[in-house]
């Protein structure tokens, strides 16, 4: 029996861009048929709600609050809950899994890792990374970065992106044999569509985060729960893509422009 989970939301409780409780939320994927979510709102180096003038402690207990939230519904209706965040570097985004409250509480360094510290210092903690929606463009980013060498795996399909943007990761993360994932990015339950939210199919029920984390260190079968037609990339995109798939075989650069490289190639 599949098991299916969300992998990728934001509150309004410590997300500023969030528009539901955690409660709301957890109310909506039970009612989806999703066996559990996991709450990854927006760290301080993102689109907190969180006032970054607060003592460290209480920082790290406000952004938990939406977490918690979704987790006291979740344990009162029958829907697993998982904390997570979604750390933002220069426009790109990372979905980090497996860190606890105490950790972060002991590690106020973390909101100043680089990317690759980040990687280190989360493997350190058993946890893991994942690029969110490496192919997106937006108005407050100057250029997409693929920084494949910094996570353990992309998000190939979120349900916010421009569909051929998932195509792109998608196409990427089949050339280069990465661990691809799915989620939402869900702000507002519910989320637009007639196909509901996005997710991974998982093979077992998982009993803690740490069981995420170890299915994607292991390469384990995730399934995504997409649309069909979602990885379809139409013709005339397609050089573009490929450009963008063995941009990523130079390891002489650390962050590599695809947007550039397309232009340059
Ligand atoms: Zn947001
Ligand atoms: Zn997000």
């Amino acid at each position: 029996m599949p098991y299916l989970y969300e992998t990728h939301m934001h509150t309004c409780l410590a997300s500023a861009c969030g528009r539901s409780t955690g409660k709301e939320h957890a109310r909506y994927y039970k009612e989806a048929g999703f066996t559990g979510i996991i709450m990854t709102d927006h760290f301080f180096g993102g689109n907190t709600a969180v006032n970054r003038e607060l003592p460290w402690e209480e920082r790290i207990d406000l952004f938990w609050s939406g977490y918690e939230d979704a987790k006291e519904e979740g344990d009162r209706i029958g829907l697993d809950v998982f904390f997570g965040l979604e750390q933002n570097h220069s426009g790109d985004e990372y979905l980090i899994y497996g860190l606890s409250k105490e950790y972060m509480k002991a590690h106020p360094e973390m909101e100043h890792w680089t990317r690759r510290q980040q990687l280190e210092e989360v493997h350190k903690a058993g946890g893991c990374v994942i690029q969110a929606h490496p192919f997106r463009i937006r108005g407050y980013m100057d250029r997409i970065r693929l920084c494949t060498q910094f996570c353990d795996g992309i998000e190939a399909a979120n349900l916010g992106n421009e569909p051929l943007d998932d195509a792109r990761a998608f196409l990427m993360g089949r050339e280069l044999g990465l661990v691809m994932t799915a989620g939402s990015d869900n702000h507002n339950s519910p989320v637009p569509g007639p196909f509901g939210p996005y997710g991974v199919v998982l093979e077992k029920r998982l009993t803690s985060i740490q069981d995420y984390v170890r299915i994607i260190l292991n390469k384990c079968n995730i399934g995504l729960h997409v649309p069909e037609e979602r990885f379809i990339l139409p013709a005339d995109a397609e050089p573009d893509a490929r450009h963008c798939a063995f941009a990523l075989d130079d390891q002489e650069r650390d962050i590599l422009s695809a947007k550039q490289w397309m232009q340059d190639s």
